[in-house]
This record gives C-alpha cells, sequence and structure tokens, in this order.
C-alpha cells in the first residue's frame, strides 16, 4: 500500500488527481478501523495531517465560518463554542475525549455515515461543504444535496474536502442524541435544530433515522407559516412540529432500535429542542 504524505493543499490536490482511488485519511478514527477490520484495502492512502490549511478556521465579523476539513472534534468545542453552538454540542457527543482530539469535521463528512453526529447541525444551520480538484477547482455543495446514500457522498473521485461554510449562529441552537448510554455511543438517532431569528426561519436536521441525513423540509414549512416569533411557544404548535419531524424520518431496525422507537424519538427530540430553544430565543429579546 502506497502511503502519499502532501505537505500542501495543492500538492494534495495533485496526488488525488494522479491516484484517485487514494483514500484520504485525516485522523483516522473511521479509516483505521475499516483497515484493522479488513474492511477496505485501499491501494493508497492520501494522508492529510500535513496539510497545516486543513486545520484553519475564520469566523468573519459579518458573521460567515469556514471551518477546515482538518479542523478537530475538541477545537470545535473548545474554539467554535460561541460561533456554531449547535455543531460544538454535538462534537461533545461524538466518542472519547481521544477520539474528539483525532476526528473531524471533514472525516465525519467523508464517511457520511447517516449515524454522523456532525450532519444534522450541519443541516440545521444551513451549511455549505467546500469541495475541490486540481483540475475543476471549487465546488460548493449545500449540504442537504452532500448526502446521497448509506455512507455515499457528492464528493467526486477525484475531489477533496477543504472546508465547510456556514454563518455564525444568529439565534439559539441544539442537538439532542439518542444513544444506549451516555458516551461512546453511535447515536440510534439524533435531531438538531437552529433559529434563524433574522429570517424568521428554523433549520432542522435529522440523523441516524433514514438512509441519509435530512432535513425535516415539511416541519421547517410548517413553523415558518405558524410561529409567532414575539410569543411564548403554543405547545400544540411544538406537538404538531415533533410530529412532522418524526414524519420526515424513514428509519430501519436494526441491532441499535426499532424503525418505530426511532421514529418517536426523533419526534419527543424535535419538540424538547425547539422549546428550548424558544426559551433561550425569548429569554434573549427580555435581556
Ligand atoms: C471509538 C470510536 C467512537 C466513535 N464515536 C463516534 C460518534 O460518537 N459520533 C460520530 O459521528 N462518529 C464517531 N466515530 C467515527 C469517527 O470518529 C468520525 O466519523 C470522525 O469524524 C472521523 O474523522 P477522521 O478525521 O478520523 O476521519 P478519517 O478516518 O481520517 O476519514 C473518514 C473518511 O473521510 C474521508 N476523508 C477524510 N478527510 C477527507 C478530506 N479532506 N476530503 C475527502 N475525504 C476525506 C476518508 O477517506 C474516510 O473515508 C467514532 C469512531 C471510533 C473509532
Amino acid at each position: 500500500m502506497d502511503f502519499l504524505r502532501p505537505t500542501t493543499w495543492e500538492e494534495a490536490l495533485a496526488a488525488k488527481a494522479d491516484q484517485p482511488e487514494a483514500l484520504p485519511v485525516q485522523g483516522g478514527t473511521d479509516v483505521m478501523v475499516e483497515i484493522n477490520f479488513d474492511v477496505r484495502r485501499p491501494p493508497a492512502l492520501l494522508d492529510l495531517t500535513r496539510v497545516a490549511e486543513l486545520r484553519e478556521w475564520t469566523v468573519e465579523d459579518g458573521g460567515g465560518c469556514r471551518v477546515g476539513a482538518g479542523v478537530t472534534y475538541t477545537t470545535v468545542i473548545e474554539e467554535l463554542g460561541g460561533a456554531l453552538p449547535g455543531l460544538a454540542q454535538a462534537s461533545r457527543t461524538v466518542g472519547s475525549p481521544q477520539i474528539r482530539n483525532r476526528g473531524t469535521v471533514g472525516g465525519n463528512l467523508g464517511a457520511a455515515s447517516p449515524a454522523g453526529d456532525s450532519h444534522p447541525p450541519l443541516l440545521a444551520a444551513g451549511a455549505e461543504i467546500e469541495v475541490e480538484s486540481r483540475d475543476r477547482g471549487i465546488r460548493l455543495i449545500p449540504a442537504e444535496e452532500f448526502y446521497l446514500g448509506v455512507k455515499r457522498s457528492a464528493l467526486l473521485p477525484d475531489e477533496l474536502i477543504r472546508a465547510v461554510r456556514l454563518r455564525a449562529a444568529g439565534g439559539p441552537q441544539y442537538f439532542s442524541k439518542v444513544g444506549t448510554r451516555n458516551a461512546m455511543v453511535i447515536a440510534v438517532c439524533s435531531f438538531a435544530i437552529a433559529l434563524h431569528p433574522e429570517d424568521r426561519r428554523v433549520g432542522t436536521g435529522v440523523g441516524s433515522a433514514a438512509p441519509t441525513p435530512l432535513r425535516a423540509l415539511e416541519a421547517e414549512e410548517f413553523l415558518r407559516g405558524e410561529l409567532d416569533w414575539d410569543a411564548p411557544l403554543d405547545p400544540a404548535l411544538a406537538r404538531r412540529f415533533g410530529e412532522l419531524c418524526a414524519g420526515a424520518a424513514s428509519p430501519i431496525d436494526d441491532v441499535r432500535g426499532t424503525a418505530g422507537y426511532r421514529r418517536h424519538a426523533i419526534g419527543v427530540m424535535a419538540r424538547r429542542t425547539l422549546a428550548w430553544a424558544w426559551n433561550d430565543h425569548l429569554g434573549r429579546r427580555a435581556a
């Protein structure tokens, strides 16, 4: 197996263009497990850990954020909790401290597992995935178009994930995850919510309850039509929102949970996270 070690982004893109079958490795917390268990044996590994650009993040004055694909969960938690609270909450639930020190948002996207914890907050926040190839340059892919199927994404063989672009939170954000224990657990299902008071919109992200992470679009539309942004949350409206989010899911029975349980739990998490976010929203207005 070849081991390619670019030291710059340009070298990494050139290596991927010349050898599209080379498997990128960032933190290795998915890749090394798969290699150890002989799930795959790529002809080459493309080690991205020396590409310093991938570990950079920026939050601009206007609110634009760019999080490099090699930014670890620990960095998101310690340095981006203010700008990206939903992603930071999700990051806190990933694996153990060791996994959070190595594992990255870019790697989560590369793996494109329906259970990946960064996907729901990226969907709820309206993130775009910045990908690049040597020969065709940069593409910005809206998160909801990035996930194509179970562990399949819109990334082409000669492309690499460069960064995630999204707006710093303009309102409260929450992430909720059901697992069979409190830590070191793959989500049975998960849910993220982001209030966007600036355009009176609520974003959603549903995880581990369909072949891909997804937005509950009907539920978002429902709130767009019904929410009074100046009033307390109507419990009937929150219940209907939960039902619509549950309806957006198309889960399966597997070792972690049944389809029925997952659908129910998505509804509960949607209702609860909306209530938490709404309390914060009204609290900020009163302050
Ligand atoms: C013990 C354990 C616990 C875990 N717990 C969780 C959990 O709670 N929640 C969760 O979501 N995940 C969990 N994971 C999975 C894993 O940690 C995450 O998916 C993590 O985000 C992967 O990041 P990484 O940098 O290690 O990726 P890597 O393993 O390096 O790569 C993962 C995939 O992304 C591709 N890739 C990486 N970087 C790029 C790039 N720049 N461009 C294109 N493709 C790229 C790789 O080729 C590979 O297909 C766990 C893993 C372990 C071993």
